[in-house]
């Protein structure tokens, strides 16, 4: 009996690896039809400067409108596309609508700058570089209004290389930004050796900052050494205006979170982009 209950439970498990192979087969076709069908959307969160208490950037966040499933966060595909090479066409696709969108804000009158996250799989790929350098000349937009936000943990495993990578972009015109800091094992003597304009101090520290003693503490020298290395600094997270006034006192220079906006699509955008956000004296 317990032979066959083994057996079952193997069969079982089977059927269900196989399952998530189909699964994910299928949603890997349906990915490559959703760039042709305008299914994969780009909205922007705004980042807002603490000094003017206007938005002066965004972060273009994807999400997949798909026809049966509705609406896919990055975590369901952006992993599948990863594994299967189609990050570099689909990040291509991110930057070209973030520099269309730019270009229309820009002829409104708004000067923004946009950022774009980049996968660790896309550093060291000569063949993005190519591309991404016709798509930012063929566009005739100023390379340093484009940053790319690079996690951590992708920079981490090969600082050389990393930086080498990194590099390559900075050579296009393109600022970098470290995302989700503190998340990772790194140092900031470590982050010093990458050609780095920004950091973002993760959610998970700023949220409770204003609150916290211990969080408090560790963004204000966060924010206090990442200065001394030249870098600006963005909090991310931030859902209470304690929170966004705490940040300000403390020197941080950008904030994004709920309470300035959630991500929304650049038409929502528009209206905000005029607001004078409350800052305290
Ligand atoms: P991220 O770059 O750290 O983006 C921040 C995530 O936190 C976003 O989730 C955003 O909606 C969410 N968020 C922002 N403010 C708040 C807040 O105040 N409270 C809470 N609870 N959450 C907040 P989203 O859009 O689901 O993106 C998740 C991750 O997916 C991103 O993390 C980024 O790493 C990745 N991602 C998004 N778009 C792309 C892309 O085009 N390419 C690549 N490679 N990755 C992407
Ligand atoms: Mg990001
Ligand atoms: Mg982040
Ligand atoms: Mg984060």
């Amino acid at each position: 009996a317990r032979a066959l209950a083994e057996g079952r439970a193997w069969h079982v498990h089977q059927l269900e690896e196989e399952d998530t192979v189909d699964r994910e087969l299928s949603l890997l076709g349906e990915l490559d039809e959703a760039l042709g069908k305008g299914e994969i959307q780009v909205l922007y969160q705004p980042k807002l400067d603490l000094k003017t208490g206007h938005i002066s950037s965004v972060e273009a966040l994807v999400r997949w409108n798909h026809g049966t499933r509705g609406f896919l966060r990055p975590d369901l595909f952006i992993p599948l596309a990863e594994r299967n090479d189609r990050i570099a066409g689909l990040t291509l696709h991110v930057v070209g609508q973030t520099i269309t969108d730019l270009l229309n804000w820009q002829s409104s009158g708004r000067q923004l700058t946009g950022a774009v996250n980049i996968s660790a799989k896309l550093l060291n790929s000569a063949p993005f570089i190519a591309d991404l350098r016709e798509v930012v000349e063929n566009s005739g937009i100023s390379p340093a209004l484009l940053t790319f936000e690079v996690t951590e943990s992708a920079a981490m495993g090969d600082p050389a290389g990393a930086s080498a990578a990194l590099q390559s972009f900075r050579n296009l015109g393109i600022g970098i930004s470290m995302d989700d800091y503190g998340t990772g094992q790194s140092t900031l003597s470590y982050l010093k050796q990458l050609p780095l304009n920004e950091l973002k101090i993760d959610r998970s520290f700023v949220q409770f900052a204003h609150q916290n003693r211990g969080d408090g503490a560790l963004v204000r020298s966060t924010i206090d050494l990442a200065h001394e290395l030249g870098l600006k600094v963005v909090a991310e997270g931030v859902e209470e205006q304690a929170c966004l006034d705490f940040l300000r006192a403390i020197g941080c220079d950008l904030a994004q979170g709920y309470l300035i906006s959630k991500p929304v699509s650049a038409m929502e955008l528009q209206p905000l982009l005029g607001r004078t956000y409350p800052l305290a004296a």
